[in-house]
C-alpha cells in the first residue's frame, strides 16, 4: 500500500494536470476565473463519494459539495458518526457545466481519468455514487446490470475494480432531498448500509 505522503504527491500531480486540462469545460473555467474541483478528504478513506459535477459554490471555492447539497451530505455523514475528514468526496466531472446542466458523455470522458486515478490512489472498499449520473457511469464502467436509481439506491453491489474488489452502494443525490422531502428517509436508511460495509 502506498504511503500517505506518496498519495499526496500523486494527488498534487493530478491537480496540476486538471488545472492545465484543455477540455471545453476547463476553458470555460479559466475564462470565468473559477476553480476546478478535484476532490477533498482522506486519501486513506474506506469510502469514496462521487457526485455529478461542481455547481456554483463548488467552482467558487474549489471544494466539492460546498453548498446546500453539501449540508445535506454532512448531516448524512454525521448520522453515521463520520466527518468529511473520514471519507473522500469527489465528482464525476471536475469543472462546472454551464447552468449546472447534466454533463454530456463527451465531458464525462474528458474527466474520467481523474476519477480513475483517484480510485487507484485511495483504493476504497466502498464506492458511493450520489445520484443517477455517476451511478450510470460506474455501472457501465464496471459492466454491472443497470437499473433506475429508484431500484438500485441502497443496494450493495460487489464489483471487481483495477485495484481489487469493492462494493458500490448508490444513493440518491443529496440535492434531491431539497426538492423531495420523502427521499430523506431513503437516504438515511441507505447511508446506514454504507456504514455496515466499512
Ligand atoms: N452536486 C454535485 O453533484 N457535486 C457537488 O460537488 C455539488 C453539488
Amino acid at each position: 500500500m502506498e504511503s500517505l505522503s506518496s498519495k499526496r504527491r500523486h494527488v498534487e500531480a493530478l491537480l496540476e494536470e486538471l488545472l492545465n486540462l484543455k477540455a471545453p469545460l476547463a476553458m470555460i473555467r479559466r475564462k470565468s476565473g473559477v476553480k476546478p474541483v478535484l476532490g477533498e478528504g482522506n486519501l486513506n478513506a474506506k469510502i469514496v463519494f462521487i457526485g455529478e459535477a461542481p455547481g456554483k459554490n463548488e467552482a467558487l471555492t474549489g471544494r466539492p459539495f460546498a453548498g446546500m447539497a453539501g449540508r445535506v451530505l454532512d448531516e448524512l455523514l454525521a448520522s453515521i458518526k463520520l466527518k468529511r475528514q473520514d471519507v473522500y468526496i469527489t465528482n464525476l466531472v471536475n469543472d462546472r457545466p454551464p447552468n449546472n446542466r447534466v454533463p454530456t458523455q463527451k465531458e464525462i470522458a474528458a474527466y474520467e481519468r481523474f476519477l480513475h486515478q483517484l480510485l487507484l490512489i485511495i483504493q476504497p472498499k466502498v464506492i458511493v455514487p450520489l445520484g443517477r449520473t455517476p451511478m450510470t457511469y460506474l455501472f457501465d464502467r464496471f459492466d454491472l446490470k443497470i437499473d433506475t436509481i429508484g431500484k438500485l439506491h441502497g443496494r450493495a453491489i460487489e464489483t471487481k475494480t483495477p485495484y481489487g474488489t469493492a462494493t458500490i452502494i448508490p444513493l440518491y443525490h443529496p440535492a434531491a432531498v431539497l426538492y423531495n422531502r420523502h427521499l430523506q428517509d431513503d437516504l438515511k436508511r441507505d447511508i446506514r448500509k454504507v456504514k455496515n460495509y466499512l
